[in-house]
């Protein structure tokens, strides 16, 4: 089978995978010790821990700290339900692009919330109308569905000049692009840039007020209660300081990708910018395509229709109607998602066996 699903996640890097291994192990090695116990085997893990929190810390800005959480989707809650506003500003502003991680801990938050709209290249406009009164503003890195780069620099200076703090979900960039700049509150997660899944840290700008959303035992400075895995944080830390060194490389080979599959799939409409975007997801859409019929036809391609989340539930793509499209384009587009370990020989396969069932059903 052909991997072509990066966004929804990616493979473990095998550089991750063996820095976990130690603290996966046996009694023996007493690498299964919790990092909070002083003896000295508890030590050894919290050493592990603060390791792999400087490495995390790498693909991040200077001037915050690193709280490690379950996920992005834990750090974002935390972000949106855990950090206060001023009774002045208590609504929130999220753009029409953002993960339902951002949209449903906003909602269930009760504050106002507002929507950004986005423009048909998927971009939102940096100097888009935003609420008086909102203390919080969450714009997106790049978009899961469609790879398009937000002007988050542009919009974090905004949210500041109205007296509101700027949340970025850098979950798609991090570890593959210079980190968001501006922000206050960044989310990221392991699993997006070749770590293990159940890691995820939120990144708070210095002078920033966090409380804790999970309560418990104090862990984390007493901002997210519960055991830390070394394991996890090791395999993490690892993911991301690979991902640091080979960032340049990483790029040039998606680059190198999306080039040959959009030769392949010159037919199909790229959906989004063509600039403004992450290399390693092709959005594209080709009239008249019956997505499921497709995918059955092309059972060795794990491919996507929209966003992992929102697929299977027939509902056409969110962020697809955002940027303007019909829902009958909506549906007849695809995801490619291509990742550092996928081939030329991949694409090359992969493209032509999803023309070949595309021309096959009249698309
Ligand atoms: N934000 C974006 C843009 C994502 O793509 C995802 C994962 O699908 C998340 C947030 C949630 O991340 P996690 O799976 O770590 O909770």
């Amino acid at each position: 089978m052909i991997y072509l699903d990066h966004q929804a996640t990616t493979p473990l890097a095998p550089e991750a995978r063996e820095a976990m291994l130690h603290w996966l192990s046996g009694p023996e090695s007493m690498g299964f010790a919790n990092p909070h116990s002083m003896h000295k085997a508890g030590r050894a893990a919290a050493a592990a821990v603060e390791v792999a929190r400087e490495q995390v810390a790498s693909l991040l800005p200077k001037g915050g700290r690193v709280i490690f959480t379950s996920g992005a989707t834990e750090a974002i809650n935390q972000a949106i339900r855990a950090v206060p506003r001023a009774e002045t500003h208590p609504g929130i502003a999220f753009s029409a692009l953002e993960h339902s991680a951002v949209v449903n801990s906003a909602i269930a938050s009760g504050a106002m919330c507002q929507e950004l709209p986005v423009s048909a290249e998927g971009l939102v406009d940096p100097e888009v109308s935003i609420n008086e009164g909102t203390g919080l503003v969450a714009v997106m890195q790049v978009n899961n569905e469609i790879g398009t780069i937000q002007p988050v620099a542009r919009l974090a200076e905004r949210a500041h000049e109205m007296g509101a703090l700027f949340l970025c979900d850098a979950v798609q960039g991090a570890g593959k692009l210079a980190p968001p700049e501006g922000a206050d509150l960044i989310a990221i997660t392991a699993h997006k840039l070749y770590g293990p899944k159940g890691i995820g840290a939120l990144w708070v700008r210095d002078g920033v007020k966090v409380l804790p959303l999970i309560h418990g035992g104090g862990q984390e400075s007493g901002l997210r209660s519960g055991t830390l895995s070394p394991a996890l944080c090791a395999g993490f830390g690892a993911a991301a300081a690979l991902a640091k060194a080979r960032m340049d490389a990483d790029f040039q080979h998606l680059y190198g990708l999306a080039s040959l599959a959009r030769s392949i799939l010159s037919r199909w409409t790229l959906n989004g910018s063509e600039t403004a975007r992450w290399p390693g997801n092709l959005s594209l859409r080709l009239e008249g395509l019956n997505f499921p019929r497709l995918m059955s036809d092309c059972r060795e391609v794990a491919f996507s229709a929209g966003s992992a989340c929102g697929s299977g539930t027939g509902a056409p793509s969110r962020v697809l109607t955002a940027i303007g499209l019909e829902p009958v384009q909506a549906r007849a587009s695809i995801r490619l998602g291509f990742g550092r370990y996928t081939t030329r020989e991949d694409v090359e396969q992969a493209c032509r066996a999803i023309e070949a069932a595309a021309l096959a059903q009249g698309a």
